[in-house]
Parts: C-alpha cells; sequence; structure tokens
C-alpha cells in the first residue's frame, strides 16, 4: 500500500487514444512525482528542438504521493512542458482541489500528447474517461467555463482546470486556471493547452489514496495543529502581509524596478486588502488559508471573489505606481477570468508605462495615455492584452516579445530566460538574483526560496545553520543551491512552500515514508533534490541554454536610490561561480562525474555527444 494512485493517463489528442500507464516503484523512488517524475518523463519524450506549440509537445498534469492524503497543505498539482514563453523548461504550480481531486479519481498524473482537430475538454470519473466536444465553451472565460461544466455534467462536486480565451489565443503568458481563481500561472503553459485545443479537464473521483503506514495520519494531525497555529497571521492577512514585511528590505518592485520605495505601499497593504476582505480561503487540506475571497460593492471597479496575492498586488501596483486597489482587484479579475499570468501581465503592464513615458510608443498607438498610476490606462491595457485587441497584442507574449517590436526598449524588459521576474528584487536579497539566474523554468520565485535563510528560515539538518547576510556575496551559491533541492522534493510530493517551512527535514522525511512505504533518509531526498534540479538544467541545455543566459537584466544590476536596497547590486559573477562549483557544473553544464554521482548517467550520452 502507498499514497500513490499507480495510475498515469495518456491521452493522444490526435486520435482520441487513452492509455492507462502503471509507473513502477523504482522511478517513483527516484523522483518522487509532481515536477520530479514530470522532468523525467520529459527529459525521455520531449526533444530540444520541440516547438512548443506544436503537437509534439507534451502537457502534463502531474500530483505527488502527499496530494490528497491528510498531509497539511497538500492540494496542489503542477503543469510541466516545454514553455512557449521561454522555449525551456516549463513549470507552473496551483493549489484548490483539483489536484487532489485526480488523486481521488484513481490518478497521479496526466500526459497529454497531440492535437485535437477541433475544441474539446477531458472527462474524468473514477474509471470513466471520456474527450469530449467543448466547441460550445470554447471562447467562454475560465469562470464561466467551470460553472459551465459542473452544470452540464450535474454535479458540482467537479473540479475545473481550464484556460480562458489567453490560453485559446495562445498567448504566450497565459496561464491554467482552477476552482475559480487558483492558477498554474507562470511560464505561459495555458498556450499549450490553447494549442492543443485542449479547453479543460473535469475530474470527480470518488476514492482516497492510502498509506503505507497508520502512523502517518498521526503525524499530518500533529503537522496540521502546529501549522494551524503559526500560519494565523497568513490567515488573516493573506500574502498581502509580504508588502509590510518585505518593502523595508527594498524587495518590491517600484515603478518597474526604478525605485526601492514608495509611499503608496500603505493603500495597497495587507490593512488595505482586509477591507475588500470576506473571508480566508483554503486549499484542500490547508489549515493556513492564504487565499483571499473579496468583494468591492461600490464605485467602477465591483469585483467580488478571488483576490489578489502579493504577487499581483506589486505587479499591478507598485511596480505601476498604482495606489488605487481596487484597480489592482479589478487587473486581477481580468487575468484570473482570461487567463493571464499576473505576474508576466502586471510587469509587462509596467514596462510598456515606461515605454510610454521615454516616448516609445504613443498616446495614437495606445489610444489614450499611458502614465504611471494612471489606474483606468492601466485597467485598460490588461483588457486589451487579455482580449487580443489593439496595441495589447504587442504586449501579450510578455516583455521579452515585446522589447524586440518596440524599439529601444529592451532594458526596460525585466525577465530572465524571457520570464518576468517576480516580486522580489534581486538587489535586496542577493540570493534571489542567483535563484532567478539559475532557475530552470527563468526567474522563478518558487523553485529556491534563498532570501527567506537572510531572514533567520534555517535548515539545520540540511547544513543551512546560519543567517547569512542579504548583502553577502561568499555562501549564497551554496544556499541557493540547497533551496533549489529541497524545494525540488517538496514541489515533487507537493507540499505547498510556504507551509513546509513550517516542518523540520527528518519530519518531512518521516511523513513521506509513512505515505509512500519507502524508506528514505533525509540525505537521499536531498540528492534527489539535486538530481531533479539537474534533470531539468539537461533539458534546458538540450533546448540551448548555456552559461550565458545565467544572469539578470540590465534593470537588475542598476542600484536604486532608495529604500532598503540603495546603492547595492549582487554580484552576479562571484555568486554563479561558486554555485556551478557546488552543483559540480562547467561553464554551467552538469559534469559526466556529478551526472553519475546523482545516477543519471542515462543522460551522459545527451549532453556530451
Ligand atoms: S498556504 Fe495558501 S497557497 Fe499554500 S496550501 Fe495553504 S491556502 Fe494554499
Amino acid at each position: 500500500m502507498s499514497s500513490y494512485m499507480k495510475k498515469i493517463l495518456r491521452i493522444n489528442l490526435s486520435n482520441n487514444k487513452i492509455k492507462d500507464e502503471i509507473p513502477d516503484d523504482k522511478l517513483l523512488r527516484a523522483y518522487i512525482g509532481g515536477c520530479g517524475l514530470a522532468s523525467k518523463l520529459i527529459i525521455d519524450e520531449i526533444q530540444g528542438n520541440t516547438n512548443p506549440l506544436g503537437k509534439e509537445n507534451k502537457l502534463l498534469f502531474m500530483t505527488g504521493p502527499l496530494v490528497g492524503t491528510t498531509a497539511p497543505s497538500n492540494g496542489r498539482y503542477v503543469v510541466c512542458s516545454k514553455s512557449p514563453l521561454t522555449n525551456i523548461w516549463g513549470e507552473a504550480h496551483s493549489g484548490g482541489r483539483f489536484g487532489p481531486e485526480l488523486k481521488f479519481a484513481g490518478i497521479d498524473g496526466l500526459i497529454f500528447e497531440g492535437k485535437a482537430n477541433n475544441p474539446v475538454y477531458l472527462k474524468i470519473e473514477d474509471e470513466s474517461i471520456e474527450i469530449k466536444d467543448a466547441y460550445h465553451i470554447w471562447g467562454q472565460d475560465t469562470y464561466k467555463t467551470e460553472k459551465a461544466l459542473k452544470s452540464e455534467l450535474g454535479d458540482k462536486k467537479f473540479k475545473v482546470a481550464c484556460i480562458g480565451q489567453a490560453g485559446e489565443n495562445m498567448l504566450k503568458i497565459s496561464s491554467v486556471m482552477n476552482d475559480m481563481g487558483r492558477a498554474a500561472g507562470r511560464c505561459g503553459l495555458g498556450a499549450v493547452m490553447g494549442s492543443k485545443k485542449l479547453k479543460a479537464i473535469a475530474v470527480k473521483g470518488s476514492k482516497k489514496p492510502e498509506i503505507a503506514d497508520e502512523k502517518f495520519n498521526e503525524l499530518a494531525l500533529e503537522f496540521r495543529k502546529n501549522i494551524s497555529e503559526r500560519g494565523g497571521i497568513l490567515r488573516k492577512y493573506g500574502t498581502p502581509l509580504a508588502i509590510r514585511n518585505l518593502s523595508k528590505y527594498g524587495d518590491i518592485p517600484i515603478k518597474n524596478w526604478q525605485l526601492g520605495d514608495w509611499e503608496g505601499l500603505e493603500k495597497i497593504n495587507e490593512i488595505a486588502n482586509l477591507s475588500i476582505l470576506r473571508k480566508p480561503i483554503a486549499c484542500y487540506g490547508c489549515p493556513v488559508g492564504c487565499g483571499r475571497d473579496i468583494e468591492i460593492k461600490e464605485g467602477v471597479y465591483k469585483v467580488e471573489g478571488a483576490g489578489p496575492e502579493y504577487e499581483t498586488l506589486a505587479a499591478f501596483g507598485s511596480s505601476c505606481l498604482n495606489a488605487n486597489l481596487e484597480s489592482i482587484v479589478k487587473c486581477n479579475d481580468i487575468c484570473n477570468r482570461y487567463g493571464l499570468d499576473t505576474i508576466s501581465a502586471g510587469s509587462t503592464v509596467a514596462f510598456a508605462i515606461e515605454c510610454f513615458e521615454k516616448g516609445l510608443i504613443s498616446k495614437e498607438e495606445l489610444g489614450f495615455e499611458l502614465t504611471w498610476g494612471n489606474h483606468e490606462a492601466i485597467v485598460k491595457l490588461t483588457e486589451l492584452m487579455a482580449n487580443n485587441e489593439g496595441f495589447g497584442k504587442i504586449l501579450n507574449d510578455g516583455t521579452k516579445i515585446a522589447s524586440k517590436k518596440i524599439k529601444g526598449s529592451e532594458n526596460f524588459a525585466v525577465h530572465v530566460k524571457g520570464m518576468e521576474i517576480p516580486m522580489h528584487d534581486p538587489r535586496a536579497f542577493y540570493s534571489m538574483g542567483l535563484e532567478y539566474a539559475t532557475a530552470n523554468r527563468g526567474a522563478s520565485h518558487l523553485e529556491g526560496t534563498p532570501f527567506k535563510v537572510a531572514l533567520g528560515s534555517l535548515m539545520p539538518e540540511l547544513g543551512i545553520n546560519e543567517i547569512v547576510d542579504r548583502f553577502e556575496t561568499s555562501g549564497k551559491g551554496r544556499i541557493t543551491a540547497l533551496t533549489q533541492n529541497v524545494n525540488a522534493v517538496s514541489n515533487s510530493t507537493i507540499m505547498c512552500v510556504f507551509v513546509r517551512d513550517y516542518i523540520s527535514a527528518s519530519d518531512f522525511t518521516k511523513l513521506l515514508n509513512y505515505a509512500t512505504g519507502f524508506d528514505y533518509t533525509v540525505s537521499e531526498l536531498l540528492k534527489i533534490g539535486d538530481r531533479i534540479y539537474n534533470v531539468k538544467r539537461v533539458f534546458n541545455i538540450l533546448c540551448g541554454i548555456t552559461e550565458k543566459d545565467d544572469n539578470l537584466p540590465p534593470r537588475s544590476l542598476e542600484p536604486t536610490k532608495e529604500g532598503g536596497n540603495a546603492g547595492k547590486v549582487p554580484d552576479m559573477k562571484s555568486m554563479l561561480k561558486e554555485y556551478y562549483e557546488f552543483r559540480g557544473w562547467k561553464n554551467g553544464v552538469p559534469t559526466k562525474e556529478r551526472l553519475k554521482e546523482l545516477d543519471l548517467e542515462y543522460l551522459i550520452p545527451k549532453v556530451y555527444i
């Protein structure tokens, strides 16, 4: 017995063939599940030169061994593919209830292949699996799609993951959405779904994952109680709390990363957000509930439903010098409905405002004035991008592509490997510069979270036992790689990274062993995290990534004059040198010896042709 369902469903949308595959224990032990198992499947099945929007690309929806169990905060799933935004490894995580429901239907993961001729959706009800016509919901936004499918299937218990119009139009910053406002946002994987004409997946199941050892439930309960107590502040304020907690370090982007401080933060912080809160929302099995259910009853921006998270508040707020909270909520709502990644979309709006300010975009081209803090214009531009209309069409594949179309704007496009950097400033926490430069999906705040070490979140069992100053260069290579390895494990199990820090490495290992029946040790799990990280890196190398791509955009290397990061820029060269040495990479490429140590001999012929 184990918490795996021992079934991966392979769905070929070109010929409508659906096949069950049973992942063997050796594979599961070595790659766990989630993004780890996806890394092995993708390196085996997708070529480096595959067109991300072609029928040869594959799209994986993966759960993990903790998903759907009584472990805390396990309501997760991950979408993996070759990203159309970056042309490299693509990975986007989401919470809610969709992931656990896949497990309840007896499924660990889905692999979509090929491409349907006409819009379809996949209906899963335990063993009954059908590819169904989605013509009637093509063109609908994600909220309407979810409602329509539940109504059509006659049961609100179906959980739905779907794309909106952005994914249908294959916009490269489009997301996969589930549970009315939860997003697998990054890397443009909604566009891959759109390219396959796959509008949605609706799933309902009646099973429960089994566990290998009864002690699992007792331990899980203990963790839930502990996390519930410690997570009270996150439940009360949600992730908007980060605005207050992190802005003092100069961590939040302001005016497209040009400033280190801004008085408008008060208007969009956690207290401001409390004024629109109806109730906290929790993902399946989460004792915290950092999600926000909000309502704006009055004014031009009436919205009810999912409220913005920290990343969205920063992207459409401070980065655009926009202190109008209601308009940020509106932009969040537009992105959720149309299925756009709020980080990339908000960053692209900030980029466009700077282009307008510098005279690279005119009022005539846009149809309106696009100035800093002009909330009407910010909402209008977000609508144009989401609707794929007007000047929105120039912008809605993200900043890198837009900067190629808008002459002279390259330095305002703040991305790594084509993906907009998330809302933590690498000049405030140098380790985040290294994280962005080396993360496999391009600038990522989830592949590693090394900035937390500077804030006191230590992992003594993993060798992270002292706080290293946020502006220190030495030691950051090791810390960044270690936290990336740790997150590769939790993102494979899959447990939310917000709560994972509350559990020690040995307790986490025990929990996983009780669930799976394996006998992992802490060091074996760390090695697995390292393995997963290296598999993704090799995939990126096959896609053409070299050490030259491991860097920050020019804007992140210009100092600000004010705030908690004034005058600071990370020394990328020194940090990268230490990072590569720690990883066992030569010129950014894992050595043969390193690949052997990680039991990745099979990759040697791929890397060393
Ligand atoms: S902490 Fe927040 S994102 Fe994480 S599982 Fe809980 S509700 Fe979901």
